[in-house]
């Protein structure tokens, strides 16, 4: 099909949310190279949403999942899973996690964070401890309990009544959040950079703050690690960038390299709040889902793609700030890693991607003045180049 045929397919029966996309469909990539069904090459600094960490097609993914494919796609959690076992070993071996439970997104990581938050109070007899405090402008999901505790009205708001026990305050905002725990708080969920809404980072100190003040007032401290978990800020996981532990989180987007999984990491002690019963799912933690996990992990791993994107990120933000001071249309750079938030001297962010888009270039945008810049991590220097050689031309552009 070419695209205007999709597109009518889709018009006729997909449900709308999503609005005009991008006027493309893509049949293949390689690398963090994307085709179009009319045979144009694309550049993707997108990254599926910082999903395709090891960028498009990787050969190791493929052959895990084609193998898998091969010898059985799915059986049920009442047997035992190799690969499941062995994804949640390689991500306690590298992280501050004993325990794992596998969904199957990031919405859902988050909604078992909760319930495990939860039923860890009642078994221990404080069952008067079930609220939640979050970040405004955090991101979280969109179930009707992560899109409550998402700190952005229009994701909740047209779905009331939501779950009852959520409170947000500003981000990096201590004493506001201080002030906001109750005898009934029971956790505090927070994203070590808040990616959906413009790239903001946490302030390590505000974080050394909110686990002390969580170790005296006995609350857990969540992260919610679906988008910088697995090397995306330049350490494997958001919360060493902080220096503090939390007791519970969550990954997703990036640990299926593209295949669909989501995963709740706690403490020993916070996951026995889980008993047989209590928690499940039918796809969660699937072979094929699991194998691709493990191929995107061991890869990970063995080519130290933290220490890489360390480099090559340290190197984008040079040459960003450069560009910054030679243009003049660009206001602020928030970053950490591979995540970044360019915000515009003026409302043009939307012109700005489409014009990257029509030479072939896919980045995201937030509001009207953020580009938001998400690689593959396994970018090269020379990439970097040729995105500021590219993004460099189309601001002068700018009128
Ligand atoms: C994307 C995202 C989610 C939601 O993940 P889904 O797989 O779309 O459900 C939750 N939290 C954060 C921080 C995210 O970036």
């Amino acid at each position: 099909m070419n695209l205007s045929e999709i597109q009518a397919l889709d018009e006729k029966y997909y449900m709308n949310t999503f609005g005009k996309r991008t006027p493309v469909a893509f049949e293949r990539g390689e690398g963090i190279h994307l085709w179009a069904t009319d045979g144009k090459k694309y550049t993707d600094f997108f990254a599926g949403i910082a999903v395709n960490v090891l960028g498009h097609s990787h050969p190791d993914i493929v052959k895990a999942v084609q193998d898998q494919a091969g010898k059985m796609l799915h059986c049920s959690n009442l047997y035992y899973i190799e690969s499941q076992a062995e994804l949640a070993q390689i991500i306690c071996e590298n992280s501050c996690a004993d325990k794992v439970f596998f969904a199957n997104s990031g919405a859902e990581a988050n909604e078992g964070a909760i319930k495990l938050a939860r039923i860890y109070f009642k078994k221990k007899g404080q069952s008067e401890k079930t609220d939640f405090i979050c970040l405004n402008k955090s991101f979280h999901g969109r179930t009707l309990t992560t899109a409550t505790a998402t700190g952005q009205p229009k994701y909740n708001k047209p779905f009331t009544p939501l779950t009852p026990g959520f409170t947000h305050v500003n981000i990096n905002d201590f004493e506001a959040l201080e002030a906001a725990v109750t005898d009934k708080t029971c956790a505090i969920m927070l994203e070590p950079v808040q990616g959906e809404s413009g790239v903001y980072p946490l302030d390590p100190d505000y974080a050394k703050k909110v686990r002390q003040l969580c170790d005296e007032k006995g609350i857990l401290l969540i992260f919610d690690e679906v988008q910088t978990g697995i090397g995306r800020t330049g350490c494997l996981f958001g919360y060493e960038r902080l220096g503090v532990e939390p007791d519970i989180f969550t990954l997703a987007k990036a640990l299926g390299g593209g295949v669909p999984i989501g995963a709740v990491c706690a403490k020993d002690a916070i996951a026995t709040g889980f008993e047989p019963g209590d928690h499940g799912s039918t796809f969660g933690g699937n072979p094929l889902a699991c194998s691709a996990g493990l191929a995107v992990m061991r890869r990970v791993l063995i080519d130290n793609i933290v220490e890489k994107v360390g480099e090559v990120s340290t190197y984008m933000m040079e040459k960003l700030e450069a560009l910054k001071k030679s243009t003049g249309k660009i206001s602020e750079i928030r970053n950490a890693g591979h995540m970044y938030g360019i915000v515009l001297a003026s409302e043009t962010a939307g012109v700005v991607r489409g014009k990257l888009f029509e030479k072939g270039w896919l980045v995201g945008s937030v509001g009207t003045n953020v580009l938001r810049v998400l690689p593959p991590l396994i970018i090269e220097n020379k990439d970097v180049d040729d995105f500021m050689e590219v993004l460099n031309e189309t601001l002068i552009e700018l009128v």
